[in-house]
């Protein structure tokens, strides 16, 4: 395995968590019986926001790690460019370079 495989196969695992930890405040927050209901529907719309967002660079990454499987990771999906180094040290899982992803 290489170190990029092992980086993004450990950041995949952190997601996951961080998926699941959000779910299941989520269904916390649907079973707790509270009289304060308009904080508690704030608080279920920021979760579902980032469970939304999770679940999104997880599909990122899932396919950011097929291409890299393909020896073709860092390469833009849309364009064939490399991604910018810089870019890639923040986002791990991109798989457009920054010209393509606006
Ligand atoms: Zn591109």
């Amino acid at each position: 395995m290489t170190q990029q495989r092992e980086q993004l196969v450990e950041l995949q695992r952190q997601l996951q968590q961080r998926l699941a930890k959000v779910q299941s405040d989520l269904q916390s927050l649907k079973e707790a019986d509270s009289a304060e209901q308009a904080q508690q529907r704030e608080n279920d719309e920021v979760l579902q926001d980032l469970a939304a967002h999770l679940q999104k660079e997880l599909l990122q990454l899932h396919i950011a790690l097929e291409r890299e499987a393909q020896g073709k990771y860092g390469v833009c999906i849309a364009c064939g460019d490399d991604i910018a180094a810089p870019r890639l040290k923040i986002l791990p899982f991109a798989t457009h370079c920054q010209h393509c992803a606006h």
